[in-house]
């Protein structure tokens, strides 16, 4: 297990620049839910997984989920130790973001299954096929199928060309053709598993500002998001007087600084307004409508809330004042998520004894493991970020020496790891 140590890391990000030549646009990384592009991205992952020595299969989101099998003295009784992350991406996102925490547990099984090496219970690697949200406005679609928390009034929202999540799913072939009852039957059961582990790019300065690779997350900070649709009235842009429009972009102008305002009164407090758009908007015609999406969230779910309670009052004050109607829709909450401690501790002994830092650090971000915490305990390991920590970008970048710690602290902690009693569970 010691002899390929700069190439573990390199062969990491070598992959990630292969699974990054799938792309919806020919510029940049673009790989959105059940396009053509996602499901060539979703074949590549399966074929690593099997050459890397798993058995894999594909579930009714379009998981892709590959298993390490049990040393096979342990038998029918061994459970699961799960890992994974998401594939799919933002528009024009990054080639680590996601993608890291499938791609590095896959060279980890590989170099075990090389080294002949079996686990006293099965390691199941899962690609998510969805997080990020981009086409149908929704995150975590496909680990809230795997922890059995798919909400069904899904299945009829649309993406930005009228399609539903049902007719995108029964189209895709994938296994049970978008019916409710096969992505019911997807959810894993809770009593099967040891636990969940992440590893992510940290997406944020921290670790780059503080010189370390890696770093254990305490806990994943809840998120709120939102589509905001605010109505006008279509009208000539010259000849009506500017007392007399109903200007739904103008509106939404001063919403959006209403966000900016409210949430810097508070520092843990951010707000983002990341879409935005006048719907067959004309330049010479005053926007009947104006569209755009808010992102709010806090170390503390309380203070959360109470910047939206303002924000959208404020919202509706601003729509009144101007003759304009606001409808605020709401992508159900995300609450925090803590990791647990006794997971957290076996990655901080295996940093330890490698002689890195146990450095501990919050998740501004959400991730999968946020919905997998709702069925079992999680633990989340991130790495370093390049180019002063940006994200959810082209230049997201990450060193193979990184990689390589990261994969090599990865192995470690599954050869040592001890699941928790089933007492203290
Ligand atoms: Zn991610």
């Amino acid at each position: 297990m010691t002899q390929n140590t700069t190439s573990f890391g390199q062969a990491i990000l070598d992959r990630a620049d292969q699974l990054a030549r799938f792309s919806d646009a020919e510029a940049g990384l673009t790989c959105a839910f059940l396009t053509p592009a996602h499901r060539a991205a979703q074949a590549q992952l399966a074929q690593w997984m099997e050459e890397a020595g798993m058995s894999v299969r594909i579930d009714a989101i379009g998981n892709v989920i590959g298993r390490y099998a049990a040393d096979a003295a342990v038998g029918d009784s061994a459970r699961v130790l799960m890992t994974g992350s998401h594939f799919d991406t933002v528009r024009n996102g990054g080639r680590y973001d996601g993608r890291l925490g499938i791609l590095l547990p896959i060279a980890v099984v590989g170099a075990l299954n090389a080294a002949g090496i079996r686990l006293p219970y099965h390691f199941e690697v899962v690609g998510f096929a969805e997080e990020e949200g981009l086409r149908f406005k929704t995150s975590f679609l496909a680990s809230s199928v795997l922890a059995g928390r798919f909400d069904p009034a899904l299945l009829d929202r649309q993406d930005v060309d009228g399609v539903t999540l049902r007719d995108a799913l029964a189209a895709s072939g994938l296994p049970g053709g978008g019916e409710l009852p096969a992505l019911q039957a997807a959810a894993v059961d809770p009593a099967s598993l040891l636990g969940f582990v992440e590893v992510h790019i940290e997406q944020g300065p921290v670790l780059l500002h503080h010189g370390l690779p890696l770093g254990i997350v305490t806990q994943i900070a809840g998120s709120s998001r939102f589509q905001v649709r605010v109505e006008g009235l279509a009208s000539h842009a010259g000849t009506t007087p500017m007392g007399m429009r109903k200007d739904a972009a103008a509106g939404a102008a001063e919403m959006i600084l209403l966000v900016e305002q409210r949430c810097g009164e508070v520092p843990t407090l951010v707000g983002t307004v990341g879409q935005l758009q006048v719907p067959e908007g004309s330049s010479n015609v005053i926007p009947a409508a104006c569209m755009f999406s808010m992102d709010i969230r806090a170390g503390e779910d309380g203070i959360r809330e109470a910047a939206i309670a303002d924000i959208v009052a404020g919202i509706q004050r601003i729509a009144a004042r101007r003759g304009l109607t606001a409808k605020v829709e709401r992508v159900p909450p995300v609450n925090n998520a803590p990791c647990a401690r006794w997971l957290m501790d076996q990655f901080g002994a295996v940093l330890k004894k490698r002689g890195l830092q146990v450095f501990e650090l919050p998740s501004g971000a959400g991730h999968d493991a946020m919905m997998m915490q709702r069925v079992t305990d999680v633990a989340m390991l991130f790495v370093r970020c390049g180019n002063g920590g940006i994200s959810h970008n082209p230049l997201e970048t990450i060193t193979a020496d990184d990689a390589r710690q990261a994969a090599e602290v990865f192995v470690d902690f599954l050869r040592h790891f001890q699941p928790l009693p089933a007492m203290r569970r």
